[in-house]
């Protein structure tokens, strides 16, 4: 057994470009589109400024109404079915453990990162409560009764975590200090620990060094972009959108400082263009500063600027998840690691017992986030399909079954004798 992917080898799982890899060429976001005047801002929402009343399901065919943080935040689907707001079930899922909380106003986000069903260029289109992120809707709920529904659930809650997600707005801090607060009002930090997916943009380190005193457990940045030029190709000047690489790092530093050793981290995209390497190089760059990786197959959203552009094919997902755990949780280093000369990954630096042990594990497959009440490397963030359908999932949002780990040693190439994976294998059974 070998973990080398033969040179000229057939790839299984190629993407549309007919690589096993999506290529800094093919992955050029389009250019945001002109917004009419009176869409800007969320005119349309403040105009007709119809007073909410409880939860907003997104309906593109209604008024919404005008809904603000701190009173409102969104929540996602799969949350609104673990807390029983929003009826429906989850493919192999009977819940979700981390609940996610997203800030909402009428004017939505700021920014227009290439990759997003939030970006501002939306503007054109959807009013901001109305628009899909990472493949599903948002319901907007108020925060009173969310945190009273998790109250009532007390030690017997199914979450293991909550997540503020702040979004480029003039009032992204204030309303997120205000969230957080609410919540600690009523919910002990210890029974669900708080995490931050800030908005370094706006940020200010005093406002990291607040959000900690507050009692928020970990903070994490969302670099999305692996390198300088596809941040700002995704999220900078390239798409008209504020953000900088710089400013980003520097908030990312700050968390390391303030919060400290294994309670911070950054959110990487694989596969807007990135190689391989650089990925697995940041990955390493982040676990020497003390911090985490939090990982996510590109996925072209619905009415993004790169929704015309592949997902992620799966040979290079599963080698960078792989090599992404590997430097995470078992001490290999990206130096030991081989690349070929576009930057794939070709050895492991493992031997073959170690990594066939790790590989049928399966947990290095599994969705990636802060850590819940399982244990270390297990992600209370477990929100399921967020970066792929069902039918095809990158992440998984459950231990994978055997079945499952036969899909990824094929992605993988790396069958083992006897054992080879059949197309549909796993939806014949889901216990084995
Ligand atoms: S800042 Fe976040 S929410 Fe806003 S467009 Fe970028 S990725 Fe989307």
């Amino acid at each position: 057994m070998t973990c080398v992917k033969p040179e000229g080898a057939a790839s299984r799982t190629t993407g549309q470009n007919r690589l096993d890899y999506n290529s800094l060429d093919a992955m050029t976001p389009r250019n945001p589109g002109a917004v009419p005047k009176s869409a800007r801002n969320g005119q349309r929402v403040k105009a007709a400024d119809v007073a909410p009343d409880g939860v907003y399901l997104p309906n593109n065919n209604v008024l919404t109404p005008h809904m603000r943080s701190p009173d409102y935040v969104q929540l996602s689907t799969a949350a609104a079915i673990t807390l029983g707001i929003m009826a429906g079930k989850m493919y192999r899922c009977s819940c979700t453990r981390c609940l996610n909380l997203l800030l909402t106003y009428p004017e939505g986000c700021r920014a227009n990162c290439a990759y997003c069903g939030l970006a501002r260029h939306r503007e054109a289109e959807r009013d901001y409560a109305d628009r899909n992120f990472i493949r599903v809707d948002w319901p907007a709920v108020p925060v009173e009764r969310i945190v009273d529904i998790v109250h009532d659930q007390g030690a017997d809650t199914p979450l293991h975590r909550m997540c503020i997600s702040m979004i480029t707005h003039p009032r992204s801090e204030d309303d997120t200090f205000s969230v957080l607060a609410r919540w600690t009002a009523k919910i002990n930090p210890e029974t669900v620990p708080v995490s931050i997916l800030s908005n370094p943009t706006t940020m200010s380190r005093a406002d990291v060094e607040k959000l900690k005193d507050m009692g928020s457990d970990i903070f994490t940045v969302a670099l999305d972009a692996a390198t300088p030029e596809l941040f700002d190709r995704t999220r900078g000047k390239g798409v008209q959108s504020p953000h900088s690489w710089a400013k980003y790092w520097k908030i990312l530093e700050d968390a390391r400082d303030i919060f400290g050793t294994k309670k911070f981290g950054a959110h990487i995209i694989v596969g807007m263009g990135e190689s391989e390497f650089e990925v697995l190089r940041l990955v390493q760059q982040l676990v020497d500063m003390g911090g985490h990786s939090h990982m996510f197959c590109f996925f072209p959203e619905r009415g993004s600027l790169m929704d015309h552009l592949p997902a992620t094919p799966r040979d290079q997902w599963r080698r960078v998840q792989l090599g992404r755990y590997l430097i995470d949780y078992c001490d290999v280093r990206v130096e030991q690691m081989s690349f070929d000369d576009v930057g794939r990954v070709v050895d492991f630096a493992l031997p073959s017992g170690e990594l066939d042990a790790i590989i049928d594990a399966g947990i290095a497959f599994r969705t990636s986030g802060c850590p819940g009440k399982f244990r270390e490397d297990v992600s209370a963030c477990d929100r399921p399909y967020g970066d792929s359908p069902p039918s095809n999932i990158a992440s998984y949002p459950f231990q994978p079954a055997a079945s499952d780990v036969r899909k990824i040693r094929h992605q993988l190439d790396m069958e083992r004798p006897g054992e080879a994976y059949e197309d549909g294998d796993e939806f014949e059974l889901t216990n084995d």
